[in-house]
Parts: C-alpha cells; sequence; structure tokens
C-alpha cells in the first residue's frame, strides 16, 4: 500500500472508533487549552515521522481535548452534527484536493456547488436566479453579503466605491435589531463601515425587532442604508417580522440583509414556514450549512438576489454576465477554496426535499421535548418562547445557574453553555443536531434533574 493508502486505512479504523465512543465519551472535553499544548507541543522534530504513526499519535493526543459535536447530546452555542453522506462526501473532498474557485480547473467542484446552491435557493423559497457563495461560515456569508449591500446602496447614491473606497463616501447606516448577531458588527467593521455607522433598533422580550421602533430609526437620517434582520435569535430562537419589517425599509430604498445562519432552515419546512413569512422579500440572506444542515465544519452559505450586486464586489472577470454564473470565487471572498459543495450536496441529496424538513422539524420537536422536560424540574425555569429550536434556562439566580451549567458539563453526560439574556445569567441548549435522538434528550433531562439535586 502506498503512504495514502496507509494513512486513509488508519484514519478510517480512527474515524470509526470514535463514532463508537460518542455515546459513552464526556460530551464536554476533559483536557484545557493548556493540557492540549503541552499534548501536542515541544520542538518541531528534525526527522519526519511515518505518516500512519502520525495519524495514530494526533488521535490518541487529540482525544482528551475533543468535544462529542458529532453525537447527539452537544447542546452548546449553536452547533451542528455531521449527516452521514455530508461525512463521508467531506472526506471525499480532501481526498480529490479540487481548487473550487475556477469552473474550468475544478468543474465538478463548481457545479456541485450550483446545483446546490439551487437546490438551497428552492427548498428555502427564495427568489429564483438568487446567486449562492459558499464561504467558510455564516460570518463570513454575512460579511459576503454585506460587501454587496454596501457597493449597492453607495452606486445608489453615485458612488463607485471599488474604485473611489470610502474616504469622503456618503456615511452608510446599518440598521440592526438590538438582539443581532455579533458577526454583523464584525462584518461592518470588516467593511470600514465603522461600528458609529450601527443604528440599534429596540426589540421585543424574545429578540424581535420592533417595527415602529425600526420606522423610527430610519426616519431620523436620510442617505445610504442597510437594514439587518434576523431569522433565530440567537438564544431565543425567535424571527423577526420580515413582511412589515420589509415594507417599512422599502419606502427608505434599503438594502433588506437577513441573518438566518440556523433559522433560514425553517423555510424547508411547510409546518414551520410561517416564521420566515414575508422574509423572501429581502436582498440577500445568509446561512450556515454547518448548523440546521448538519453539514460537517465549515460551511456557511451567502445568498443574494441580485448576481451582479455580488459580482461587483467579488467578481474578477469583466465578462461575468456574459458568462452566466461565473466562477465560485467571483461569489466569495476567497481564490483558492475547499470544494464545500460536495458535502452540501450530499447532505441534501440524503434527505431530499421531505427529509430537509422533516430534520427541521425533528430539531424543533426535540427542543419542545427538551423544554417540557426540563420545565418539569422544580427550580428550573424555561425562559424564553421555544418556536424553534432554541431553550434558554434559568436554574435560580446567577450563581446557581452558572453553577448548574459547570455540574453538567463536569458530569460529561451533555452539555449547555452560558450566557446572559437581558441581564440574567442563563445556560442555553440549542437543538441542532440530526444524531439527537428523543432518548438523548430524556438522558440529558436526568442528568439536570441530577444536578439540580446535587445543588
Ligand atoms: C452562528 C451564527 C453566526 C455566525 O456563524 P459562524 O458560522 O459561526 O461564522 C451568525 N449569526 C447567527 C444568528 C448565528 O447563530
Amino acid at each position: 500500500m502506498d503512504d495514502r493508502h496507509r494513512a486513509l486505512a488508519r484514519s478510517y479504523e480512527l474515524s470509526a472508533g470514535f463514532l463508537d465512543t460518542l455515546d459513552d465519551r464526556p460530551v464536554w472535553p476533559r483536557a484545557t487549552y493548556e493540557e492540549m499544548l503541552k499534548a501536542l507541543g515541544g520542538a518541531l522534530p528534525a526527522g519526519g515521522s511515518d505518516p500512519a504513526d502520525v495519524i495514530t499519535d494526533l488521535a490518541r493526543l487529540a482525544d482528551p481535548g475533543l468535544a462529542g459535536i458529532a453525537g447527539g447530546r452537544f447542546f452548546g452555542f449553536v452547533i451542528g452534527g455531521e449527516l452521514p453522506a455530508a461525512l463521508g462526501a467531506d472526506w471525499l473532498t480532501s481526498v480529490w484536493d479540487q481548487n473550487a474557485g475556477l469552473n474550468s480547473v475544478a468543474p465538478a467542484a463548481a457545479a456541485a456547488e450550483t446545483i446546490a446552491g439551487r437546490w438551497i435557493v428552492d427548498a428555502l423559497g427564495l427568489p429564483g436566479g438568487t446567486t449562492v457563495g459558499l464561504a467558510t461560515g455564516g460570518m463570513m456569508a454575512n460579511y459576503a453579503c454585506l460587501s454587496a449591500a454596501r457597493h449597492t446602496v453607495l452606486a445608489r447614491a453615485g458612488w463607485d466605491v471599488n474604485q473611489r473606497g470610502l474616504f469622503e463616501a456618503p456615511r452608510v447606516r446599518v440598521v440592526v435589531g438590538r438582539d443581532r448577531h455579533d458577526t454583523i458588527d464584525r462584518a461592518v467593521r470588516f467593511l470600514g463601515l465603522g461600528q458609529d455607522a450601527v443604528r440599534e433598533v429596540a426589540t421585543d422580550n424574545q429578540g424581535r425587532l420592533d417595527t415602529a421602533a425600526l420606522a423610527s430609526v430610519l426616519a431620523a437620517d436620510g442617505g445610504p442604508v442597510i437594514v439587518c434582520l434576523q431569522a433565530g435569535e440567537v438564544h431565543t430562537g425567535a424571527f423577526d417580522p420580515f413582511g412589515e419589517a420589509i415594507e417599512i425599509t422599502r419606502r427608505h430604498d434599503a438594502w433588506v440583509h437577513v441573518d438566518g445562519a440556523f433559522g433560514l432552515w425553517a423555510a424547508a419546512s411547510p409546518r414551520l414556514r410561517h416564521l420566515t413569512d414575508g422574509m423572501a422579500a429581502a436582498d440577500s440572506w445568509a446561512t450556515d450549512a454547518h448548523k440546521t444542515l448538519n453539514v460537517p465544519y465549515d460551511c456557511g452559505v451567502a445568498l443574494v438576489r441580485d448576481p451582479a450586486a455580488l459580482a461587483s464586489v467579488f467578481g474578477v472577470h469583466a465578462d461575468y454576465l456574459i458568462e452566466g454564473q461565473g466562477d465560485p470565487t467571483e461569489r466569495v471572498p476567497e481564490l483558492s477554496r475547499r470544494a464545500r459543495g460536495f458535502p452540501v450536496w450530499a447532505a441534501l441529496r440524503s434527505l431530499g426535499g421531505d427529509g430537509l424538513a422533516a430534520l427541521v422539524e425533528q430539531l424543533c420537536a426535540r427542543a419542545t421535548q427538551m423544554a417540557t422536560g426540563l420545565a418539569a424540574i422544580p427550580g428550573v425555569e424555561v425562559v424564553n418562547e421555544v418556536a424553534f429550536t432554541q431553550v434558554m434556562t434559568s436554574f435560580g439566580d446567577d450563581a446557581r445557574t452558572a453553577e448548574a451549567g459547570r455540574r453538567l458539563l463536569a458530569g460529561g453526560e451533555a452539555a449547555f453553555t452560558p450566557a446572559t439574556w437581558r441581564g440574567r445569567g442563563v445556560q442555553r441548549c440549542s437543538l441542532s443536531s440530526w444524531a439527537t435522538t428523543a432518548a438523548d434528550v430524556d438522558r440529558t433531562v436526568e442528568a439536570v434533574r441530577r444536578v439540580v439535586a446535587s445543588l
């Protein structure tokens, strides 16, 4: 066997072994970052090692520092699992090692990306012809969409930002809900618009934008404006009132962007689609494939209604529109890039449209089951209205809530992560993995019950 075969054979063996441990291994890493620096550290040896041995060493050394994200009881942040077909395709993506920037050199990768993009646009009920770029995550998808937004609103004001840059340009306002995700602010800073460009709009107790407040913030000032709405608030899972909000923005010639890193996928389910009513009237949407769609890290999805708007920022060739969709690189910031289209294509192909809807509905059903189970434990309060995949809990005062979270992690049965909501300490629980079974939820509720009894 050549070295690559041996390295892959060893990787397969170790991969299968790892997956078999997921039911029993502690969900939270057993080792800290500092301990992992020690384990993996030391000076770079002068001599090399056998590739298969390196793989064996890596798996052994890394193991204590791995979280059980691929299993069914990791509920921290918003982190999806990996569907089997997507996992296999992701491995092949490394084996094939295509540079997916260009149609000519990587036609299979580019076509998989184009087709997967069309499937996503269809499944989410977005306008036909919406262009799709695959970036590293929701952060970069927000950035790509807001790049197109910045270019377009400035062009409408007679300013070519590609040519003239931002110095002396008309000021662009970016109107956001108070509970937008931090990556929106980060994107605004990357875009050179500055934090001062951000205008906050009040939200309700679930983090939903207040449309009357939106109208008055928009009316307070003139000039180019971008409005960022949200499908799925990261703590509560709440959705902005898109229909009414977008109607208001239309009076101001604003670009409307929707950050739907995990919530956009509600649109794929006939039973949950109502949460996103009106959303398709926006100009751009950002989501993740590595959250609700359960593709392995990393993959974000930038969707822009007007292909020319995205190409005007990232386009390389002047003949872009004559050539059709152009190269994948013309829809994202990167030039050379991983062939993310393969795992996304495989995930969607393995689910089918009905399976995709069923996956999203399953995540919501598990969230409801979790909320019901947790709320039945004396001393536990579910803080949010569970309308999607997010469940937020309090265990009494902030110190008690934080201690409960620490004990749950230490017990290893399940992982919640801490946050502050409206000044109050909470433990967040996100049902985002296809691998979470009803039994995993029951096991988690029992673990929480034991933690509460120990407090
Ligand atoms: C996770 C998340 C992001 C950021 O996405 P990454 O994939 O982590 O870059 C942005 N917005 C929301 C609402 C999110 O949940």
